[in-house]
């Protein structure tokens, strides 16, 4: 599937999810997905339980119902709300494959011939489709936009959001950095090297696109805090400052970026939330 495509079958998702909300009726954060199963009734129901690591969780079709059944395990990290945002989060996942409607004509047996069950499976694309589904439910632009564009971003506006729309703070942060208007970023540092990462529409504007993914890390002071512990098992935090293009592929050069640190013990990586100035990223500059 080209990647045009491919982005629109993301974006739809993330859209659905965000239709759900709203029609369930959410105006404030944060959205429980529990209410969402509750509204549908009969149709659906949810049983959570220790499966251990059998699966965080699933979706089956029992003819007259759908049972969505979800772990509970993370539920005994440390954790504010009635669930870990993990248990949450893979209830509302579940949930996109309930409510897009191709994957639910495949759970019911009538997918048609474009969805092989290899291609359900394994193609990652409908897992992401469902995770989008979960983003766009959770933190739904209705409620977030307004917010995240307000004020230049910080670490702790983040971290508050993130605790109000009880959500884990890699998924606040990817959020927040897809729909800022503000030049902001995000990546994932896994050993010593960029794994993943996203730009915001602020610095999308710049050109700043691409994440420098594969890269070892190669600004100093984010280096030394990684050398600080290399294990990532503890959480920690830092800052520092470099510049854009070590981080992002980028034209221009020396624009200054302000690096935020979050050492994510659970998945031993290092989150980097990158901001620069946005009148500084503006200016027309040209020290090629
Ligand atoms: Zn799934």
């Amino acid at each position: 599937m080209n990647w045009k495509l491919e982005q629109a079958k993301l974006r739809k998702a993330a859209e659905l999810g965000e239709a759900v909300a709203k029609a369930v009726g959410f105006d404030l954060a944060p959205v429980d997905p529990f209410a969402v199963v509750h509204s549908e009734g009969r149709r659906l129901q949810a049983l959570g339980d220790n499966f251990r690591d059998a699966f965080d969780g699933r979706l089956e079709y029992h003819g007259a119902y759908f049972l969505l059944l979800y772990n509970t395990k993370y539920d005994g990290w440390d954790h504010e709300g009635s669930h870990h945002p993990k248990v949450t989060f893979t209830v509302a996942h579940e949930l996109g494959h309930y409510f897009l409607e191709d994957h639910r004509h495949y759970l019911m047996g009538g997918g048609g011939p474009h969805w092989s069950q290899t291609d359900f499976e394994s193609s990652n694309l409908a897992e992401r489709e469902a995770d989008f589904f979960a983003t766009g439910l959770l933190m739904p632009q209705y409620l977030l936009r307004k917010r995240v564009n307000t004020q230049p971003p910080t670490l702790s506006d983040v971290r508050r959001a993130r605790s109000d729309f009880r959500v884990s703070l890699t998924s606040m942060m990817i959020r927040w950095v897809q729909l800022c208007d503000f030049p902001c970023a995000v990546t994932s540092v896994v050993g010593d090297k960029i794994e993943w990462g996203f730009t915001s529409p602020g610095f999308k504007r710049i050109g700043a696109y691409v994440v420098r993914r594969g890269e070892r890390v190669s600004s100093r002071q984010a280096c030394s805090f990684l050398a600080a512990d290399r294990s990532a098992a503890v959480y920690r935090e830092g800052d520092g400052w470099s510049v854009a293009e070590r981080w992002l592929e980028l034209e221009r050069h020396n624009l200054e970026v302000h690096e935020n640190y979050v050492v994510v013990p659970s998945t031993r990586q290092m989150l980097v939330f990158l901001t620069a100035d946005e009148d500084e990223a503006a200016a027309d500059s040209n020290w090629e």
